[in-house]
C-alpha cells in the first residue's frame, strides 16, 4: 500500500476558506478505494485543535521557527490527521491566512514554512506512535502553503518524493530574501532554479521546482498556466516543467452532494422534484413567482469571480422574466454593490455571508448556476450544479471548460449539453449567455433534457482518484 502525506493548510469540515479544503477533505477517502494510505498534515489553528479529541503527540519540536511545537495524531471525522500544534504560530484570531482586520498574519511565511518543515520531518523519520510507525513514500503538497517542503527534504538528505497540486497560482506565498536565515532555507539555493523569484523567496516557487510531478485541477487550467496572462509570473517556471505537469479534474463528495438523500433539500432523483425544492428556495430569498429561470450563485466575492461582469449583465436576465439569488461574501465593494443591487430590484435577492446548509438548498432549488469566472482552477459549484440539476452557465476558461458541455447546436442535436458556456469573458458576452439560458429555459424539453444530462455526469472522485494514483506512481518511478 502506497503511503502518502498530504500536506494542506486547510481541510473540509475542519477549516475551509475555499475549494482546497473540499480537495483536502476527499482525498484520503477516495485514495484509499486506490489502495493509498494516506494521512493529512494540517496547521493547528484553533478550530482544529477543537476537534482533535483523544488525539496524541507523536513527535515533538523543541523550538519550531520560535517557539515550542508538536505533531498530535489523530482520527477525526475519518479522517488520518497529523496537526502542527505550534500555539506561538497558529493559536491565534482571525482565519487560516488573514486577520479578523483582513491582513495576511505577518508572520505567515514562517507559520506555512513551519507546516513544510514537519512534513519534510515526517517524511524523514515517520512517526512513531502506539498504532505503530508510520512514514509516507510520498508527499502530496497542495498550494504554496506546501511549497517548501521540497527544500526541507533536500536539507535533510531526503530523496522522497514530492507532489506539488496547484489549486490556485495567485497566491506565490513571497516573503523577502532576508528571511533565509529565519526560515532556515539553504542559502547556495536561492536562485532561480530554485526557490528565488525575482530577488524574494516564492514558496510556491520552491514547490514548482522541487516537485517530481505538477498537477493543477483541470487539463484547460494547466494549459493556461503556461501562458502570460493566467500564469501570473510563473508561466516561465512551469513551462520548463511542462513535462511534468498535467490537469486532475475535482471531484465532490457524491454522498454529501446527493439530491437523493440530502438533508437539507425536498429529495429528488429526476428534474421534477426540483419545484418544490424552488418555491422553497423563493420564498426564503423574499423572491416573487417568475417565468423565468431562478440564477443561483454562491462564491467568494472577488475580481476573480466576475461579480461585475454579472451585475452588469443583469438585465438580460431580468428583462426576460429571470431572477438571482446570491451568497457570497468577500470584497466590502462587490458585496455593498450587489445589495444596493437587490434593493432596487424584486427579481434580485442577495445574502451576504457564508453558509453551507444554504449553498445545498440553492442547488436544489435553483434552475441555473452562475459562474463567470475570469478564471477557475476547476470550480466546484458547476459540479455541485450538475449534480442537483442546476443547469450551469459558466464562463469558458480552466476547469469549467472542461466539466460543462455547450449547449450550441451541435451539442444540443446530439443530445449531449449539459450547460451553457460563455466566451469572451465579458459581461457582453455573459448577456448573451443569459439570454440563451432563458430561451432555453423556455423550451422545456430541452430544458429538461440538459438537467438530465447534468444530472448524469460522473462528477465523483473515481475518475480522479485513478488518475492521482497514476501520478504517485510515475512520482515514486522517478
Ligand atoms: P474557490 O476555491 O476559488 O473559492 P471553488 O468553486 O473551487 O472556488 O470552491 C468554493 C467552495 O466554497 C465551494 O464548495 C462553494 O460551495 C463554497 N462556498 C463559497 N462561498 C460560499 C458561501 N458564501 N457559502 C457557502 N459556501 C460557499
Amino acid at each position: 500500500m502506497t503511503k502518502v502525506l498530504s500536506v494542506a493548510s486547510e481541510c473540509a469540515p475542519l477549516v475551509k476558506t475555499g475549494g482546497l479544503a473540499d480537495v483536502a477533505g476527499a482525498l484520503p477517502a477516495a485514495m484509499a478505494a486506490q489502495g493509498v494510505d494516506m494521512r493529512t498534515l494540517l496547521p493547528g489553528y484553533p478550530s482544529v485543535m477543537a476537534r482533535l479529541g483523544d488525539g496524541a503527540p507523536v513527535v515533538t519540536f523543541e523550538d519550531l521557527f520560535g517557539g515550542a511545537a508538536q505533531l498530535i495524531e489523530a482520527s477525526v471525522d475519518g479522517l488520518d490527521l497529523l496537526v502542527l500544534d505550534a500555539p506561538h504560530l497558529f493559536n491565534r484570531p482571525g482565519g487560516p491566512y488573514i486577520t479578523d482586520e483582513g491582513r495576511d498574519h505577518a508572520d505567515n511565511d514562517a507559520r506555512f514554512a513551519a507546516l513544510c518543515f514537519a512534513a519534510a520531518h515526517i517524511a524523514v523519520k515517520g512517526t512513531g506512535s502506539d498504532r505503530g510507525a508510520w512514514r509516507p513514500d510520498l508527499v502530496h503538497g497542495h498550494d504554496w502553503q506546501a511549497g517548501l517542503t521540497p527544500e526541507y527534504l533536500h536539507a535533510m538528505g531526503s530523496t522522497v518524493p514530492f507532489v506539488l497540486t496547484i489549486h490556485n497560482i495567485a497566491f506565490h506565498g513571497n516573503t523577502s530574501g532576508d528571511r533565509l536565515g529565519a526560515l532556515g532555507l539553504d542559502r547556495h539555493r536561492f536562485h532561480a532554479d530554485h526557490f528565488e523569484f525575482w530577488g524574494q523567496i516564492s514558496a510556491l516557487k520552491g514547490g514548482l521546482t522541487g516537485a517530481a510531478k505538477i498537477n493543477t485541477v483541470s487539463q484547460t487550467y494547466a494549459e493556461e498556466l503556461m501562458t502570460p496572462h493566467f500564469g501570473m509570473g510563473m508561466d516561465g517556471v512551469l513551462h520548463a516543467r511542462k513535462s511534468d505537469l498535467s490537469g486532475i479534474v475535482n471531484g465532490i463528495d457524491t454522498d454529501v452532494w446527493n439530491p437523493a438523500t440530502d438533508p437539507q433539500v425536498t429529495q429528488y432523483t429526476t428534474p421534477k422534484g426540483k419545484a418544490k425544492a424552488k418555491a422553497a428556495l423563493r420564498a426564503e430569498f423574499g423572491l416573487p413567482e417568475a417565468n423565468g429561470p431562478l440564477c443561483v450563485l454562491v462564491s467568494r466575492l472577488t475580481e476573480q469571480k466576475g461579480i461585475d461582469l454579472l451585475l452588469e449583465a443583469l438585465p438580460a436576465l431580468v428583462g426576460r422574466g429571470g431572477q438571482l439569488a446570491l451568497l457570497g461574501s468577500g470584497d466590502t465593494a462587490l458585496e455593498v454593490a450587489l445589495l444596493e443591487r437587490a434593493a432596487q430590484d424584486e427579481n434580485v435577492a442577495v445574502k451576504i455571508g457564508y453558509d453551507e446548509a444554504l449553498s445545498h438548498r440553492m442547488m436544489a432549488g435553483g434552475d441555473a448556476i452562475l459562474v463567470p469566472s475570469r478564471f477557475e482552477p476547476c470550480g466546484l459549484t458547476q459540479l455541485y450544479g450538475l449534480r442537483y440539476g442546476a443547469v450551469p452557465v459558466v464562463a469558458l476558461t480552466g476547469g469549467l471548460a472542461d466539466t460543462v458541455i455547450n449547449a450550441n447546436p451541435a451539442a444540443l442535436a446530439r443530445g449531449v449539453a449539459t450547460g451553457v458556456q460563455f466566451h469572451p469573458i465579458t459581461s457582453e458576452a455573459l448577456s448573451n449567455a443569459l439570454t440563451r439560458t432563458c430561451d432555453l429555459f423556455k423550451d422545456t424539453s430541452t430544458w429538461a433534457k440538459l438537467q438530465r444530462n447534468g444530472m448524469k455526469q460522473p462528477v465523483g472522485w473515481e475518475t480522479s482518484a485513478k488518475a492521482y494514483a497514476a501520478l504517485y506512481a510515475a512520482a515514486l518511478k522517478g
